[in-house]
């Protein structure tokens, strides 16, 4: 069989071609890297862990209306989506103090805020991600004020959502990680999906009961063993069965292969709404 050729490779995912000009495959591997690299390791069952979680909660997002690039799981490591050209922001929410916020401004962790924060992140790994204003967003051309508009709609409408979705299982969402694409329609419509994925690299999940971190935080420091926490998520939200997919560092196969593919039916039927209709576009 011909080798799939190989689109790009980041720190959690590879993208290669897809079956069409219109979808890559989205390759979740088991590197775990933080603080912009300088900490790694591979870790058995993580790839395969977001891959179903990622894919379950944009499925859900798509049944409340949110568009997502998500279109069907391939096997354990893989899935289907639509090709985007990706909007290079981070687009972070906050319901509760915690990482970079307490550091910034010296808050003390686990405070619930008066009211979710969204914030902006240049994706530039170089220059280790810096925050941005919607200010530096305009003048350097990044995204445009509909587009912003959009994210920040879809951001709020995704928060309430999850929050909902993960207290529902006795999880706190704290905060998360968005990014967007842009798909461009036959006669110049422009459509903004959510992309990248959801799972816990981007989000923080804490148990409502214990406190205790699920969430990547346990690999950036050294809080305990990092599947455990994503196996205890994905049991909660009924994607594996009770006891997990990883055992001793290892992923039980059968087990996997017997897991049903998650399909995304609503993606197909979805009508794409244009951010921009009747509006003066760029050249
Ligand atoms: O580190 P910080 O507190 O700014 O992270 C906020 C949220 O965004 C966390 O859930 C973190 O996992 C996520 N994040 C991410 N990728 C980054 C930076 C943050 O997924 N490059």
């Amino acid at each position: 069989m011909a080798r799939r050729k190989m689109i790009y490779e980041g720190k959690a995912k590879i993208i290669y071609e897809g079956p069409d000009a219109n979808t890559v495959v989205q390759y979740f591997k088991d590197d775990a890297t933080a603080f912009n690299a300088e900490k790694k390791d591979v870790i058995a069952g993580k790839g395969v862990l977001n891959n179903r979680i990622s894919a379950h909660l944009m499925t859900k997002l798509e049944s409340i209306g949110i568009p997502t690039h998500f279109i069907r799981s391939i096997n354990m490591r893989e899935q289907l989506v639509r090709k985007v050209e990706i909007i290079p922001l981070e687009v972070v929410v906050r319901n509760v103090a915690a990482g970079s916020l307490c550091k910034r401004l010296g808050l003390e962790e686990g405070n619930i805020l008066h009211r979710p924060i969204v914030e902006y992140y240049y994706k530039k790994d170089e220059l280790g991600d810096p925050m941005v204003s919607d200010e530096h967003i305009m003048a350097f051309g990044w995204a445009d004020p509909y587009e912003l508009e959009e994210m920040v709609s879809m951001a709020w409408r995704i928060n309430d959502y999850l929050n909902g979705l993960f207290s529902g299982i006795g999880l706190r969402l704290i905060d998360f990680k968005l990014e967007f694409g842009r798909i461009y329609g036959e006669h110049g419509e422009l459509y903004i999906v959510l992309a990248d994925e959801i799972s816990p690299d981007n989000c923080r999940l804490w148990d409502a009961k214990t406190g205790e971190k699920l969430d990547k935080d346990r690999f950036r420091f050294d809080l305990g063993d990092l599947v455990e926490g994503y196996q205890y998520i994905a049991e909660k939200l009924g994607l594996v069965p009770e006891g997990g997919i990883v055992k001793g560092g290892s992923v039980n196969e059968k087990l996997v292969e017997n897991l049903e593919l998650i399909e995304n039916e609503l993606s197909k039927v979805r009508q794409l709404r244009d951010v921009k209709p009747n509006k003066p576009r760029k050249a």
